[in-house]
C-alpha cells in the first residue's frame, strides 16, 4: 500500500499513541488470562483493568465504579439510551447527533416512545430555548453531543447541565422522576473539560480510537444513582451491565490514552499547536480559494476540525485527486461516507445541497506535522483550480 504523506482524517480515527501501544503489548501474549479467572494470572489481568478504571475515573473526576467498559462509543450510547428509557417516557436529543444516538432513539420511537429532535442554529449550536421548551413532565432523558463529528461545533454542555439541575431540584421536592443528562463526548474528549461534575452530566460516552487509543473499546460513565438495565445478557461483568470477557489489552490502552490526555501541561501544549494549525489552514484557504466557506461556529469548535465548502466542486472528485497526492481526508462522517446525499448535520445547519456536495472535513491532531500542513496548503488550491 502507498504510504500516506498527510493524514487529515483524525475525526474518523486517530493514530495509536506509541506509549499506548507499549502499555498494551504485554496483555496479548504474556498476561493473556481471563480477568475473571481467580488464579494468579487472571488476577494480574484484573489488576490491569482496575488500574485502567482508576485512570478513566481520574480523567472524568468520578468514582471508578462509575466507569463501564464497552466495545466503543456506539455501544456506550446504545446502553445509555436503551438501558434507561421505558415506555411512556420522553426523550430529547439534537438534530445533529451521531447515528449511534439517533438510531437508538428511532428504535425507541418505533416502540411508541416520544422523541423530540431539537434544532441547531446556522452555526451548528443547539437552540437552548427550543430545548427548554421541549421539556415535559415525562421527559426522562436529554442527550446532546459535546462536539460534533462533522463540523466540530462544541455544544454548551455545562449550561444545559445547569438547566437540568435546577429543574431536577423542583422535581425532587415534588417527588417526581428526575431528568437524566447524557452526552456523547467522543469528539470532545481530547480538547474539552471532561470533569463530569462540572458538566452536570449523568451519562457520558468516550471512544478509545478517537483519543489515540485502540479501536473496539470505549466507556460509559454512569453516575451512581442512575439506574439502567443491561441491553446484552450472558455474564456478570461491569456491575452486571455489560456482559462478556474483558478485552484486557484494549482496556489497558484506553486507560493509557486518558492518562496521557489528563496531563494538563501536555494537553495545553498540544491544543495550542493544533489551534495554530487550524488558524493557518483557515487563513490560507480563505486567501487562496475564492468562494470558500467554513461551516460551523468559528469560535465554539474543537481545534482539530475544519469543515469547508467550495463553490462548484464535486467533493468526491476532490477527495480522489487529493488521495493521489498522498493527502487523505473525508467529506463527512466515516460511517456515512460514500452516501451521495448531504448528511443530516449539513441539512440541520441549512447548507445548500450545492455547497454540501462541495464540502470536505479536514481533521488533524497530536501527531500532525508542519510538513503535512504544508503539503495540504500547496496541493489543495491547485487541485481545486484543476477541477473547478
Ligand atoms: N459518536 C461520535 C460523535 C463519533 O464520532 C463516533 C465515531 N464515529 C461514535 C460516536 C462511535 O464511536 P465508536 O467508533 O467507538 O463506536
Amino acid at each position: 500500500m502507498k504510504k500516506t504523506s498527510a493524514y487529515f482524517d483524525y475525526a474518523a480515527t486517530t493514530p495509536l499513541d506509541p506509549q499506548v501501544y507499549q502499555a498494551m503489548k504485554p496483555y496479548f501474549r504474556e498476561i493473556f488470562s481471563n480477568a475473571n479467572s481467580v488464579h494468579l494470572f487472571g488476577q494480574q489481568a484484573l489488576l490491569a483493568i482496575d488500574q485502567a478504571r482508576e485512570q478513566c475515573a481520574n480523567f472524568l473526576g468520578c468514582k471508578p465504579q462509575e466507569i463501564i467498559f464497552t466495545s466503543g462509543a456506539t455501544e456506550s450510547n446504545n446502553l445509555a439510551i436503551l438501558g434507561l428509557i421505558k415506555a411512556g417516557e420522553h426523550v430529547i436529543t439534537s438534530s445533529i447527533e451521531h447515528l449511534s444516538v439517533l438510531e437508538p432513539c428511532r428504535h425507541l420511537e418505533n416502540q411508541g416512545v416520544e422523541v423530540t429532535y431539537v434544532p441547531v442554529d446556522k452555526e451548528g449550536i443547539i437552540e437552548i430555548a427550543a430545548l427548554e421548551k421541549a421539556i415535559k413532565p415525562n421527559t426522562r432523558l436529554i442527550s446532546v453531543m459535546y462536539a460534533n463529528n462533522e463540523i466540530g461545533t462544541i455544544q454548551p454542555i455545562a449550561e444545559i447541565g445547569q438547566i437540568i439541575a435546577s429543574l431536577n431540584q423542583e422535581r425532587q421536592k415534588n417527588n417526581q422522576a428526575l431528568i437524566y443528562f447524557h452526552t456523547d463526548a467522543v469528539q470532545a474528549a481530547a480538547y474539552c473539560n471532561m470533569k463530569v461534575k462540572e458538566l452536570g452530566v449523568d451519562l457520558l460516552a468516550i471512544s478509545g480510537h478517537k483519543i489515540y487509543g485502540p479501536k473496539g473499546v470505549g466507556l460509559l460513565y454512569k453516575k451512581t444513582n442512575v439506574s439502567i438495565s443491561p441491553i446484552q445478557f450472558g455474564g456478570g461483568q461491569e456491575f452486571g451491565l455489560r456482559p462478556g470477557t474483558y478485552n484486557t489489552a484494549a482496556i489497558v490502552g484506553l486507560g493509557q490514552a486518558v492518562r496521557i490526555l489528563n496531563n494538563q501541561k501536555d494537553r495545553t501544549k498540544n491544543n495550542k499547536k493544533i489551534t495554530a494549525f487550524q488558524d493557518k489552514i483557515i487563513r490560507e484557504i480563505k486567501k487562496n480559494i475564492p468562494g470558500s466557506q467554513i461551516n460551523g461556529d468559528l469560535q465554539k469548535r474543537i481545534p482539530g476540525n475544519i469543515h469547508v465548502s467550495f463553490n462548484n466542486i464535486d467533493n468526491q472528485n476532490l477527495l480522489i485527486l487529493l488521495d493521489q497526492e498522498g493527502i487523505v481526508l473525508s467529506a463527512g462522517a466515516a460511517c456515512s461516507a460514500g452516501a451521495a446525499k448531504p448528511s443530516h448535520v449539513l441539512k440541520a445547519i441549512k447548507l445548500s445541497d450545492e455547497l454540501a456536495s462541495g464540502s470536505i472535513r479536514l481533521t488533524f491532531g497530536r501527531f500532525t506535522t508542519q510538513k503535512e500542513i504544508n503539503l495540504l496548503l500547496e496541493k489543495l488550491p491547485k487541485v481545486i483550480k484543476q477541477i473547478g
